[in-house]
């Protein structure tokens, strides 16, 4: 309880979490599924609340473009891992919080891997696959987990609560069906509108975490809507579908399937993310001895290597994945890794 005597002092007075919901906070574990725009902001709100232990998992670097909005980088970061940024960010702000980082795609084995001891997950994901992935986990092992979605100066929220409200399958039951939610790379996204929907999330997470101190049993979760131009916020019932493949007839085919998809392309970025077809580390530094005859701009960065070579900029990074832009075509990508990394 030394954190909390002064520290916490002003969350303590809040009726909601007292000193026994500041208590159930420092001794929770929440991960956070990407940490750039709504992740970073949600990392930051964990970390400022005094959570014990916050979980980091993203595949990215950073990048100018992200500055707008990814409240946790800065120029000095450019080229850097996004979780290994934001755990540095978030470690200056000191407290009871540990910070794991880990630099990786989140598909199936690592979900599996990460998840376990997680009380809550929180969705800071700019794909749906990802999410799905998610729900599966969530709702085949009764945790809970909350969706956030922003495009524009817009967002959506919704809490699933696994056995007492709606999953994201009841919902939108197939992918494609969302495919309007997810349209950044051509509407545009505004730093207030990610603000919002992180603050919601975050909320609904420490509420969740204070546990029954925060006050009332969990009522059915809303889904709700908001937009950071027009000020306008509305929120509607999620009723469950009993026939939701998901969370009524309890099939996991995003959790289930073997992780496969090892060239996947990212959404509007001109840019294929590889991963190696076996799992062993990379010698990054021998890597770039070998590629500095044919390759120009060589370069090992925060443990990130960057190359460029034909019409390719490449990022390869210790697990041997890497982020190959000049392309949106899987196969490309995959070859162009074959010739210059290695499979
Ligand atoms: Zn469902």
């Amino acid at each position: 309880m030394a954190w909390t005597d002064s520290r916490f002092d002003r969350q303590i007075r809040f009726v909601h979490l007292g000193a026994a919901g500041q208590e159930r906070l420092e001794a929770a574990r929440v991960l956070i599924v990407g940490c750039g725009a709504l992740g970073g902001s949600l990392a930051m709100q964990l970390v400022r609340s005094g959570v014990g232990q916050v979980v980091l998992a993203d595949r990215d670097v950073v990048e100018l473009s992200n500055l707008p909005r990814q409240v946790l980088f800065s120029e000095t970061d450019l080229g850097r891992p996004k979780s290994q940024a934001a755990q540095a960010a978030l470690q200056k702000i000191g407290g009871p919080s540990r910070i794991e980082a880990h630099d990786v795609h989140v598909d199936a084995d690592v979900l599996l891997e990460l998840a376990p001891r997680a009380q809550v997950i929180l969705d800071g994901t700019d794909n749906l696959a990802t999410r799905y992935l998610i729900n599966d986990y969530c709702v085949s092992r009764h945790v809970p987990w909350i969706y956030g979605g922003v495009v524009g100066s817009s967002g959506l929220v919704l809490p699933v609560l696994p056995g007492v409200g709606a999953c994201l399958r009841c919902l939108f039951p197939a992918p494609a069906q969302v495919g309007s939610l997810e349209s950044c790379q051509t509407s545009g996204v505004i730093l207030p509108a990610v603000q919002l929907v992180s603050s919601l999330q975050a909320g609904a997470c420490l509420r969740l975490l204070a546990g029954k101190a925060g006050g009332s049993e969990p009522e059915a979760p809303r889904l709700t809507m908001v937009d950071a131009w027009s000020t306008e916020v509305r929120s509607v019932s999620a009723r469950r579908d009993p026939a939701c493949p998901c969370c009524g007839m309890r099939e996991f085919p995003f959790l289930d399937a073997p992780t496969e998809n090892a060239a996947v392309a990212l959404c509007g970025r001109n840019t294929v993310q590889v991963r190696p077809q076996s799992k062993s580390q990379t010698d990054l530094a021998r890597l770039a001895e070998r590629v500095r005859a044919i390759a120009s701009a060589v370069r090992v960065h925060s443990g990130v290597l960057e190359f460029q070579v034909e019409e390719f900029h490449l990022r390869v990074f210790p697990d041997g994945r890497a982020l190959i832009e000049g392309t949106e075509d899987p196969a490309r990508a995959r070859a162009v890794y074959d010739r210059y990394v290695g499979s």
